[in-house]
């Protein structure tokens, strides 16, 4: 069983699990890719030359398709990087068959655009009397955000009092619109109200109400556009002492443009409507169209700038905290054949299963990344492709 890992879902993300996760085949001895489509695990695999990874088609869908691939494949560890949709079929699989579970999205039922983790932290009583782990959002954001929050509040605050997660692609893709992972789950998040925590409750705003200028390093000023984002609702909890924790996401002119066409003639819309006699979701028709986030990486030029602004105390005195990575698109498709933010997702996927397999990210239970031991994890950060930066003191604009 050691080393046996299962990544399920064959897309941009996908990609670059299967690459790392062979680059490190000393953790990962057994690998296979299994997803809807197997033809796409099969060119995903032919075109990785540092382990032998095996493939094979898999309906997430069904417990009992995948219940029948555990059995034949045995993993210790499924990285899961399907869709959302999938998280709870995934998880009670791993449940009826002794397997651990990682993902990089929470939970979001198909026909209603929510995502809340409150469906997964439901199985933590099942993990933990199974044995088994399940680690929840190991992402960039979330993920890379919380192991950043994790890691500030144990070495540099006493008290975290303020968080301002900040996300910027200052990428060009070369095309006039397109989204930079599943277009159905990504134009689903953005459309959505926003929402910030602030003293101990929700404020809800209208979609891209709240914007500003953030600078960002390398970068320079970019308008940021406040949205919920999961992770806000893993890390109040697990960090009482924050007072307002905020997201930003940068998006350009043409973007915002295109997006509220798409909106305006209906075709960000999950209700089904009748075509041609058959019932079709817009939005899955729109993403049928829009260029695949996989096919962007080749042309991609620019970089990816994420991390957390933090204010807080220490030995009394406020202080001012900024991690962060800045994620070359080009540098990401040169290694891995996908752009920087399925590069940015799929990195700290595979760190994660690495903490698993070296025993450091593992105990029964369903966890959030910010809730296990930060150290390890930065450090694999610098040498997995997506080294991270400090500033102390600084004016956080925020
Ligand atoms: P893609 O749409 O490119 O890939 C999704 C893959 O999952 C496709 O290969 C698809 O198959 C497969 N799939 C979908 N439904 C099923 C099913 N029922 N059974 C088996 N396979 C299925 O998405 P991305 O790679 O861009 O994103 C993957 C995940 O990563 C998403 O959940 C996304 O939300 C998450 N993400 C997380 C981020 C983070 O920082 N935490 C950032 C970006 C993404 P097919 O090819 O047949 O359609």
């Amino acid at each position: 069983m050691k080393g046996r890992v299962l990544i399920i879902g064959a897309g941009g993300v996908g990609t670059v699990v299967a690459k790392k996760v062979a680059m490190n085949s000393d953790v990962f001895t057994d690998i296979m890719l299994a997803s809807r489509t197997k033809s796409k695990c099969d060119a995903i695999a032919a075109n990785i030359k540092e382990a032998k990874i095996k493939t094979a088609q898999v309906d997430a869908d069904s417990v009992e398709e995948l219940v029948k691939l555990f059995k034949e494949f045995q993993p210790e560890l499924v990285i899961n990087v399907a869709l959302p949709y999938q998280d709870l079929t995934i998880m009670d699989a791993c449940l009826e068959c002794g397997v651990n579970y990682l993902d990089t999205a929470n939970y979001e039922p198909i026909d209603e655009a929510k995502f809340e983790y409150h469906w997964q932290w439901a199985y933590k009583e099942r993990f933990e009397q199974a044995g088994l782990t399940a680690i929840l959002g190991c992402g960039f954001d979330p993920g890379v955000t919380g192991v950043f929050t994790a890691y500030a509040a144990k070495h540099h605050f006493d008290e975290i009092h303020y968080l301002d997660i900040v996300d910027c692609n200052a990428g060009d893709h070369k095309r006039p619109f397109a989204t930079n992972f599943n277009p159905e789950i990504n134009i689903r998040e953005i459309t959505q109200k926003g929402k910030y925590w602030e003293n101990g409750q929700w404020v809800e705003t209208e979609p891209q109400e709240i914007h500003q200028p953030i600078t960002y390093p390398e970068v320079g000023p970019r308008e940021s556009y406040l949205l919920y984002h999961e992770e806000l609702e893993s890390l109040t909890k697990n960090f009482p002492t924050i007072k307002r924790a905020r997201f930003w996401m940068t998006f350009g002119q043409e973007y915002l443009t295109h997006l509220r066409v798409i909106q305006n003639i209906g075709m960000a819309s999950i209700e089904p409507i009748m075509y041609e006699g058959r019932e079709i979701v817009p939005i899955q028709f729109l993403k049928a169209v829009l260029p695949d986030p996989k096919e962007l990486g080749e042309n991609y030029t620019g970089q990816t700038s994420i991390g957390c602004r933090i204010r807080g105390i220490k030995d009394g005195k406020e202080r001012t905290y900024y991690v962060y990575n800045n994620c070359s698109h080009e540098a990401a498709y040169k290694e891995t054949g996908a752009q920087g933010v399925s590069y940015t997702t799929g990195v700290p996927a595979t760190i994660g299963a690495m903490m698993f397999f070296k025993g450091i990210w593992r105990k029964p239970g369903v966890y959030n990344v910010e809730e296990f031991d930060p150290d390890p994890f930065m450090e694999e950060l610098n040498k997995q492709g997506l080294p991270w930066h400090e500033q102390f003191d600084i004016d956080l604009e925020l």
